[in-house]
């Protein structure tokens, strides 16, 4: 299959471009380089440098004729979402809106879309099904429920097949990929960074949250297995229509937890100051993953945290500061 990535420079979105290599299709990476490596871009892609905005080079892009697209690119911070909510949903949704128009002109009528667990705001039950109320807390989960709407309509309308996948919190690296921000906000990387003598502490933000040690819990899912999701919900969209598909692994841990387990993957004693809520923030997140299992057979194979936190950290160490100075 011809498959065009758009966000293909970024974590998430060059992790599945090298695994859609490997698994023998063709891959054509659109990316703005505004938070894309080079380093990231696996060496037998092709690339072009587009911006979801620009209308008419998208179009241009999509019109070269590929059997599917993976739409990756978009802002993807929270906090930052809170304090600049137009421009998330000009990249967000205008972005989007522009590809599916593309998509519609050149013919294109396969889509993987990269949707959020952050859709749902503060749900009512755990694990969240897709069923669940989607009532986002912040602008940037609700930039992502007015793609996936999108999505629906256009489908129906036209016959699209298309898969949004609603991811829960993505970690780990693979091989030469990993993550890296500038700046950096996550909590993995961010307690790592600490770990590597990059920062004096990590801050836990909010330990008054109703959890059991007061601090925000969420479902970590490998980026290897999240790759793997996306190759399943590729074949998915064979079939018209758009589907749901909640990605986690269906097992929380709170922030104490991810920081005690990085302490013990690297044996270094990372010090963590308690500090105030984040702005958004919902207390809870974890996946209900039975639809994904059951309808596209996806089966995790690192559904560890510790696994996950050793592959970043391994990450890290051999490719990270080499990754930072190449940017
Ligand atoms: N977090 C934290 N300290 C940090 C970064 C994140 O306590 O330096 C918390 C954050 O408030 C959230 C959880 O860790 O409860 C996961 O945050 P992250 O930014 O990794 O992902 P998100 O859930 O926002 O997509």
């Amino acid at each position: 299959m011809r498959a065009l990535v758009i966000g293909g420079a970024g974590y998430i979105g060059s992790v599945v471009s090298k695994h859609l290599l490997e698994a023998g299709h063709r891959v054509t990476v659109a990316d703005d380089m505004s938070k894309g490596h080079d380093w990231a871009v696996p060496d037998d892609a092709e690339f072009r440098a587009v911006d979801v905005r620009d209308q008419e080079a998208l179009a241009e892009v999509v019109a070269e004729g590929f059997d599917a697209v993976l739409h990756f690119a978009a802002l993807s911070l929270v906090g930052e979402s809170v304090t600049e909510p137009v421009r998330y949903f000009k990249t967000n949704v205008g972005g989007s809106l522009n590809l599916l128009d593309a998509m519609r002109a050149g013919g294109c009528r396969r889509l993987v879309f990269s949707s959020t667990a952050a859709v749902y705001g503060e749900p009512e039950a755990i694990p969240i099904p897709e069923s669940a109320p989607t009532r986002p807390t912040n602008p940037y989960g609700a930039s992502k429920i007015a793609v996936d709407m999108a999505i629906g309509y256009e489908a129906a309308a036209s016959g699209l097949g298309a898969v949004s996948l609603r991811y829960f919190n993505v970690a780990g690296a693979s091989g030469r990929q990993g993550e890296l921000h500038d700046p950096e906000t996550h909590l993995i990387p961010s307690v790592l960074k600490v770990a590597l003598g990059e920062g004096d502490a990590v801050r836990i933000f909010g330990t008054d949250y109703p959890t059991p040690d007061g601090t925000a819990i969420r479902d970590y899912i490998h980026v290897d297995d999240l790759a793997r999701a996306h190759l399943l919900a590729l074949e998915a969209t064979v079939e018209p229509g758009h589907r749901i598909f909640n990605l986690g692994n269906g097992t929380g841990f709170s922030v104490r937890e991810v920081v005690d387990t990085a302490r013990l993957v690297t044996g270094c004693q990372i010090p963590a100051v308690e500090s105030p809520r984040r702005p958004g923030d919902p207390p809870v997140l974890v996946a209900s993953s039975d639809r994904i299992r059951a309808e596209l057979g996806w089966v995790p194979q690192k559904p560890a945290l510790e696994d996950m936190v050793s592959d970043a950290w391994q990450w890290m160490r051999v490719h990270g500061r080499a990754a930072a100075l190449q940017d």
